[in-house]
């Protein structure tokens, strides 16, 4: 008997026939013996409309009450989800986030898990029941609802799966697995079967939304394994793990894209010590968080151009932000571009090989895609590029890299299980 937290993603609870038919499959789960705890997310759409609700009636609502109302669309499915379980002749019960001890920092709309108070979980997992918890959301050290962030459900199942030591965290959604590229996207992409958190955490943190990022961090930090898998097929899915050497041997194991950021660039600054902090200072106090950061010469002796990406909700922000600084600086004009993508490709290989960057680059210029900033770390190589050219980088890069073949490792780590 093993101790499971399975997750099902907004599409696999979106009507009364779908809620349904996750609880058959939940239920059966049951009767073979396994405990569950069930997380689920809002049905789909339903965050969204919530937040369009929100700023009709307030054109930048309350963060506190935003929360508050966001933090509805789960209290719903897991009441609608527990219905049907006893419908079904089992015992289910439902928790909030405060229910379930889910306890957060007061970062409204990003919060972060503090720790859980997992006794009442516990309790309800030894009188046997099914317990059903609210995603996404928790509550501060002074009782006021928080919300984890968009696609947050999944940071709920892994630090559950965590807190209560449990055997899996099974995350169903509405693909079979993590690909090697967005199955949306790129049609050539393939389903791996494994995948390193730290392989997984990069793809997670430059756009592949199938998991969101804190569920890695914390699926690494305390060694749970996930397995991302499909509502609504049967298929083996996708097991995030510790790395193991086969995974070494592939060099590129995956390719995200991410249109959620915006480029700034402020000209001229004088290239004196202190003025990048000069810049980022005003920006980073008013919570703003920069991604890649380019600094170059700007033509003019003494005078550099520094260029940042921020997410695009911040963008205007952080423009009104800059434009303000850059006078006071004696910066030249600033500019902005909203229309721009970031791709990147990831892999544990790329610690021992060298010529991918290269050959990313040149993948690119074949199809004149311009580069207009590039990133590196150990195991990642980003590039930004105009938003028109995202789909067609993921799929010239996806051949380019013969992602569609399977690996030698990977065969031979199937064939072994
Ligand atoms: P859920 O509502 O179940 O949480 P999400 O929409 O958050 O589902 O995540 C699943 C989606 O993630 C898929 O439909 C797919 O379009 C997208 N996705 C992006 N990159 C990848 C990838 N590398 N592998 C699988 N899915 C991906
Ligand atoms: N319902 C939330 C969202 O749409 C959380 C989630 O689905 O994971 O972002
Ligand atoms: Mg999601």
């Amino acid at each position: 008997m093993a101790l499971v937290v399975q997750k099902y993603g907004g599409t696999s609870v979106a009507d009364p026939e779908r809620i349904q038919a996750v609880a058959r499959k939940v239920v059966e789960r049951r009767r073979k013996g396994d405990s569950l705890v069930v997380v689920l997310s809002a049905r789909a759409g339903e965050t969204d409309r919530l937040l369009a609700l929100g700023h009709d009636v307030s054109p930048e609502p309350n963060p506190r009450e935003l929360d508050v109302l966001l933090a509805t669309g789960e209290q719903v499915t897991i009441a609608l989800f527990s219905m049907a379980v006893h419908d079904m002749g089992e015992e289910a019960v439902s928790m909030t986030g405060y229910q379930a001890g889910i306890i957060t920092d007061r970062a409204y709309g990003q919060a972060r898990i503090n720790w859980i108070e997992t006794l009442p979980i516990v309790g309800k997992l030894h009188e046997g029941k099914i317990v059903v918890v609210a995603g996404f959301q928790g509550y501060d050290d002074e009782g006021n609802i928080t919300t984890l962030g968009r696609g947050g459900s999944d940071t709920t199942a892994v630090a559950l799966a965590a807190a209560l030591g449990a055997d899996v965290c099974e995350i169903y959604t509405d693909v079979e697995g993590v690909y090697t590229a967005d199955p949306n996207v790129c049609s050539k992409a393939r389903k791996l079967d494994r995948i390193s958190y730290e392989e997984m955490l990069e793809m997670a943190s430059m756009g592949a939304k199938v998991l969101h990022l804190r569920s890695v961090e914390f699926g690494m930090k305390y060694h749970v394994p996930i397995l991302v898998l499909s509502s609504f097929t049967d298929a083996p899915g996708t097991l995030v793990t510790k790395e193991d050497e086969e995974m070494e041997k592939v060099v590129v194991s995956g390719i995200t894209y991410n249109k959620n950021e915006g480029r700034v660039t402020i000209t001229n600054v004088p290239d004196i010590p202190g003025m990048a902090a000069k810049v980022f200072r005003p920006i980073s106090d008013s919570g703003i968080n920069v991604d890649l950061i380019v600094q170059g010469s700007s033509g003019t002796p003494g005078r550099a151009n520094i260029s940042f990406t921020v997410p695009k909700t911040d963008f205007a922000r952080t423009m009104r932000i800059v434009e303000r600084i850059a006078p006071e600086i004696d910066a030249g004009p600033v500019h902005g571009n909203a229309d721009i993508a970031k791709i990147s490709i990831i892999g544990l290989g790329m610690r021992s090989h060298s010529g991918v960057a290269t050959k990313m680059f040149e993948t690119l210029a074949r199809e004149n895609i311009n580069l207009k900033m590039i990133s590196t770390s150990e195991i990642k190589i980003s590039c930004i590029i105009d938003e028109k050219y995202t789909e067609l980088a993921v799929r010239v890069l996806h051949d380019a890299f013969e992602l569609d073949r399977a690996p030698l490792g990977r065969i031979q780590i199937q064939e072994e299980s």
